[in-house]
Formats: structure tokens, C-alpha cells, sequence
């Protein structure tokens, strides 16, 4: 048996989780899960200026928001930490040191002006474009004099001359070949003693027995470069996976132009992490090619790297959206009210206390609304008519549905039958709103619509009936006296475009 695998998320704390970072870490959590493997967390803080702590904690946040949980990390520990770059310098040093004692790398002490200056001329001459190793020859005791007088150096790998093409097996896009001549004797530590991205990674990945590295093929080019580290040291070379970028629908990398980018925008927009999980996961990876909806226990049991896509992936909100309205409606009445609250309190719609002590009424409420909504945002609008005391009326949805002279006596009609009604329930409102609909010889549409948008304010609402039901016969009753005061006073609240009309 293969000893199970180690794989790992390495977040630079430069920003917010993005979109296509959570998709990676899902990716690898779902690996680890699916094989009984090590999911570890590791912060590549190592860009003193835009690595901050904030940063760290939103990612962290994220995470857990996502289900995400890492086994080894920051804040859960384990046997390989610290899981901060920036703590890991003792390490970095170590394995330099070990480079250096194998012969492995060198000291280099050409100038930034130099390099620039050879780069150029390699440019014209059109031949090997890396640096002309002009310090791998220099003589070991004047290379340490000069380290000894302090004098500005890095250090280099020193690539075997003959060593080849470098050629991996990718786990997603297969065989992978980078040509000699694109490699280069590249630099491990830089003047200021820290060590590069590609020294810092492979050292991590090669102490923490990292066996498995899945990450975004922005990376792929660095690869060649950190498999050379690997073979200097001597050290297990992992199976990398390079995941396909996602694009926006202009086939362009996914960006802020596209629209929110970090998880955090979504999750402040009330999609469910559920949702996101399950949306994200189908960027690049599919179940069986069909499903679409499936519970984050179903990825874990089904994850494999074998069926996932080398083509880029397009992100698409409405796929997005579509999903996570499915999830909204799955939820039962209680789970969508609990979920809605925040979005209402936030609104300044309603509280807690009046949620505790009418809870059915949030129960009847919250089906409605789940079967008309994709984010949880999008709540407060559709239901702020049955928690405000004055509404305001639309002027185009009046103008659509209450000037007509028929709108206006249905609407003076359907005061009276719903005020003498008896029971107060979506059903006989129905009924009675119908039955007058036919006494007045009228469409039943005409009726409702005035109804509608007297009680609500805009053609566009909740079920009538219910909405009625859970508004209230008086609440109702005042709301259409209102409405019909205002239309029989000089002032049209349809001509009040720039100004809505507020009672
Ligand atoms: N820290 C790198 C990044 O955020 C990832 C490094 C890696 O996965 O090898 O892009």
C-alpha cells in the first residue's frame, strides 16, 4: 500500500481568498479526504509588503466558511511546522547549507547592471537566455574572500550541464516537457539572505513530505525549476497536478472586471458555502459529466485527479446562481428563516425577539421567498413590504396596473369584499378576489394587479394571496384605503417618476 498522501494549499496572504485559490484548495481537500490523506494549510507570507495578518485570517475564515478543514496548519499545528514561511527561515538556511556541502550551489556576485547588461546581449545574440554562469567558475577561496568582505552575493543552483530536457508526468495534463536550454542556474537565496519563491516552495514541499502538488498552472513554469531543487538535494520528487486557469465569459483570465473575485464577496451576497463549494468544484471536475448538484460528502467520496479537465474553465454567475437557488429551496422552512434573518436585521426590516416570538410566521414566509430568490440579498427587497409601516408605490407599476378605470373600482370593490371576509387565509382570499373578478365581469389579472400593487408597491412581489395572508386583514385593508386615497387626490403618484410615491 502507497502511504497516504500529503497535500497541501500554500496561499499568499496578499489579498482575500480568491475564486480560483478556493477552487484549489477544494481541489486538494478533496484529494486528501478521498484518500485518507493530510490536508495541510501553509502561508507563503514571504512578501514582507503585502502579506499581513488580516489577510491570513480572512483566508483562514474562508476556509472554515467553505468546510474546508485542514489537518495540519496555522492554529491546528502538526509535526512539520511552523506553517509560516516567515517562520521557517532556520529551515531555508539548513537546506542552503546542505547544497552548498553536496557542491550543489554557488555564490554569485554579479550585479543587478550586470545581469541586465548580459541580458541583453543574449537577447541580440538570440542564444541561451539564462544567466551565462559566469560565477560558477570563480575560484571557491576568492569566492569566500569575497563573502568574507561582505560583499553583495546571492546564491545560485549549480544545474548539472548535462542534464537534459526535464521531463514530468503531470497528473492532469500529462507528459510535460520543458527544453535544456530554458533551464537555468537559478537563484536559491537572494542578497538579502531570503530565499526566492522556488527555493522557499520546494523546501517546504520536501520537509513537509508533501507527495501531491495541485495548484493553478500559473505555476506550471516553475516546476522544471523546482524539480532541479529536488534532484540537487537529493529529495522525492512529488506528482505535480497543474489545474487549468478560469476564465470569464470574454475568455480572458478571471479578474476584478469580471465581478467579485474573492469568496468573501460571494459570501457577503449570500450565496451558501454549500453552493459555492459544489459550483466551484464543477470548474475543471466533473462527477460523471451530468450531475450537477451534489453535497460536499459526494465530492469527498468521488474526487480523482483522472477526471479533471485540462481545458480552462469558464466562470458563469448564472450557473452560479442557478445553484445556489436550488440549495435555498432545499433548505425546510426553519433553515431558510434562520439563514434570511441576518440579511433582514441587517435591513433594519425586523429582530431577532420578533423572529422568536412569531416563528410560524417566518416559517410560512421563508418558502416564498426561497422559491423567488438565488441570493440571500436579494430577500430584503422582495419582502420589505410586510415589515415597513408606509410602503412606497412604484409609479411605473401604477401606472401599469392601477389607472385604468377598471383597476381603480376592482380595487375599490376588492377593499370591500376582503375587509367583510372571514377567514384570513390564502386560500379564501383567492376565492374572493376571483369571485369578484367575475361580479365585476373583469380579468381576475386586473384585479390582482391592483391588488398587488397597492399592497406591495410594485407589480413584481411575492404570491399575492399569501403575501395577503401574511400581511394581515387590517394591515391589508389600510394599505388599499391609502392607495385609493392617493389616487383620488390631485397629486398621481404615476407622474412621481423621480420621486416615489411614499404614504
Ligand atoms: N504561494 C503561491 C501562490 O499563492 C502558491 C505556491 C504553490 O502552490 O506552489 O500562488
Amino acid at each position: 500500500m502507497p502511504p497516504s498522501p500529503r497535500v497541501r494549499f500554500a496561499p499568499s496572504p496578499t489579498g482575500h481568498l480568491h475564486i480560483g485559490g478556493a477552487r484549489t484548495a477544494i481541489y486538494n481537500w478533496a484529494f486528501a479526504r478521498h484518500q485518507g490523506g493530510t490536508f495541510v494549510l501553509r502561508i507563503e507570507d514571504t512578501d514582507p509588503e503585502r502579506s499581513t495578518r488580516e489577510n491570513t485570517d480572512a483566508i483562514i475564515r474562508a476556509m472554515e466558511w467553505l468546510g474546508l478543514d485542514f489537518d495540519e496548519g496555522p492554529g491546528v499545528g502538526g509535526p512539520y511546522g511552523p506553517y509560516f514561511q516567515t517562520q521557517r527561515t532556520q529551515t531555508y538556511v539548513e537546506a542552503l547549507d546542505r547544497l552548498k556541502r553536496a557542491g550543489a550551489a554557488y555564490p554569485c556576485f554579479c550585479t543587478p547592471e550586470v545581469l541586465e547588461a548580459k541580458r541583453t546581449t543574449a537577447r541580440e545574440r538570440g542564444g541561451f537566455a539564462g544567466y551565462d554562469r559566469t560565477c560558477r567558475t570563480l575560484d571557491p577561496d576568492e569566492a569566500h574572500q569575497r563573502i568574507a568582505r561582505g560583499e553583495p552575493h546571492v546564491w545560485r543552483l549549480k544545474v548539472p550541464l548535462d542534464r537534459g530536457d526535464i521531463v514530468f508526468n503531470d497528473a492532469v495534463r500529462g507528459e510535460v516537457v520543458f527544453q535544456s536550454s530554458q533551464v537555468d542556474d537559478l537563484v536559491l537565496v537572494r542578497t538579502d539572505s531570503t530565499p526566492t519563491y522556488n527555493f522557499a516552495v520546494t523546501i517546504d514541499d520536501a520537509t513537509m513530505r508533501i507527495s501531491h502538488v495541485i495548484r493553478g498552472d500559473d505555476h506550471l513554469s516553475n516546476t522544471p525549476k523546482q524539480i532541479l531543487i529536488y534532484e540537487a538535494l537529493g529529495e522525492p520528487i512529488p506528482t505535480f497536478a497543474h489545474l487549468s486557469m478560469i476564465w470569464g465569459p470574454d475568455g480572458k483570465r478571471l479578474s476584478k472586471r469580471h465581478g467579485a473575485t474573492s469568496v468573501e464577496a460571494y459570501r457577503e451576497q449570500g450565496y451558501l458555502p454549500e453552493a459555492l463549494v459544489n459550483y466551484l468544484a464543477l470548474l475543471g471536475w466533473s462527477l460523471d459529466g451530468e450531475t450537477t448538484i451534489f453535497s460536499r460528502e459526494v465530492l469527498k467520496e468521488h474526487f480523482s485527479l483522472e477526471r479533471v479537465s485540462r481545458n480552462p474553465a469558464i466562470f458563469d454567475v448564472e450557473k452560479l446562481d442557478w445553484i445556489n437557488g436550488t440549495y435555498l429551496r432545499e433548505m425546510s422552512p426553519s433553515d431558510f428563516a434562520q439563514h434570511m434573518m441576518p440579511w433582514l436585521q441587517d435591513a433594519g426590516l425586523t429582530t431577532i425577539d420578533d423572529y422568536a416570538t412569531r416563528p410560524d410566521w417566518y416559517h410560512t414566509l421563508a418558502p416564498r421567498v426561497a422559491e423567488r430568490v438565488k441570493r440571500l440579498c436579494d430577500a430584503p427587497a422582495l419582502v420589505e413590504f410586510l415589515f415597513r409601516d408606509t410602503i412606497e408605490l412604484e409609479p411605473s407599476s401604477v401606472s401599469k396596473a392601477l389607472l385604468s378605470g377598471d383597476a381603480r373600482s376592482a380595487l375599490r370593490a376588492a377593499q370591500a369584499a376582503l375587509t367583510s371576509l372571514e377567514v384570513w387565509r390564502s386560500q379564501e382570499i383567492e376565492t374572493c378576489l376571483r369571485g369578484l373578478a367575475e361580479r365585476l365581469a373583469v380579468k381576475p389579472k386586473i384585479v390582482f394587479q391592483a391588488v398587488r400593487v397597492a399592497v406591495t408597491g410594485s407589480v413584481v412581489s411575492l404570491p399575492l394571496f399569501e403575501s395577503l395572508e401574511l400581511l394581515g386583514q387590517d394591515r391589508t385593508a389600510e394599505r388599499i384605503r391609502a392607495a385609493l386615497e392617493a389616487l383620488d387626490s390631485d397629486r398621481n403618484p404615476a407622474d412621481a417618476a423621480s420621486e416615489p410615491y411614499a404614504r
